[in-house]
């Protein structure tokens, strides 16, 4: 059966971009998370040729809010660059109607998609989950080489681009792991990291699917853990955000 490509629109979103914004959520990842909170919009459905129009006047209905904010289109997903044309399409579309946009990339995509985006997109937001090329591997199913060198090529081609880390305690916020994504960025000349603090709401998400949780006793990163972690980064010399701070 043929349906739309697109498993959630999120609006009035604040943490996926500057200003207010609409958050469209594209099928289909080439990583697998452990701590995936999006497990409903992993896989890549065969596609409607009409879905554009339906986004694009439910992204437009608050082009009045990303005006006043700074806001605009985000594209999320599951990995929002994983079906170029798709990307590619709703990116179009977005610039034909002036607005700003961003796209929340895993990185683990065709070198030729992300030169393909760039003219169109305003902000990348670049996750990096864990700079160990084995730890990747064995949390998310695949190695750095890629996602780090398409790292490098954004950042080489003159792109804006945010870099993210997710905090997730025992997996990534050990001292060794904080020095060596430290050393990876300043290799890159960037400066400044996001931190996204884990969280369990997405669990019941895996209930209503009936599938098991790869990590169902992860807990959220303490008020301790993060600043640990925040001031671990700082000390090597990061500028040091955080989701919902
Ligand atoms: S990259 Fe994001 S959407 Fe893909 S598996 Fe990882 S957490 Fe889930």
């Amino acid at each position: 059966m043929l349906s739309s490509p697109v498993f959630d629109i999120q609006r009035f979103s604040i943490h996926d971009g500057p200003g207010v914004r609409t958050t469209v959520f594209l099928r289909g990842c080439p990583l697998r998370c452990a701590w995936c909170q999006n497990p409903e919009g992993l896989e890549v459905v065969e596609t409607k040729d009409d879905w554009v129009p339906g986004v694009m006047r439910e992204v437009c209905a608050d082009r009045t809010y990303f005006e006043v904010s700074g806001g605009g289109l985000t594209l999320s997903g599951g990995e929002p660059l994983l079906e170029p044309s798709r990307a590619l399409t709703l990116l179009r579309a977005a610039k034909a109607e002036g607005l700003h946009t961003c796209v929340q990339t895993c990185g683990a995509v065709p070198t030729s998609t992300l030169l393909q985006v760039l003219p169109l997109v305003d902000l990348f937001q670049f996750d990096l989950k864990h700079v160990d090329e084995a730890k990747h591997r064995e949390w998310t199913g695949a190695g750095t080489a890629r996602i780090h060198a398409n790292a490098r090529l954004l950042i080489e081609r003159g792109a804006n681009v945010q870099f993210r880390m997710p905090v997730l305690p025992g997996i990534n916020d050990d001292p060794e792991h904080l020095g060596r994504l430290a050393a990876f960025l300043a290799s890159l000349g960037v400066s400044a990291l996001r931190l996204v603090p884990y969280h369990r709401h997405y669990l019941a998400k895996y209930e209503a699917l009936n599938q098991p949780a790869r990590l169902p006793a992860l807990e959220a990163p303490s008020a301790a853990q993060l600043a640990g972690v925040v001031s671990g980064l700082k000390t090597r010399g990061l500028e040091v955000t955080v989701d919902g701070a």
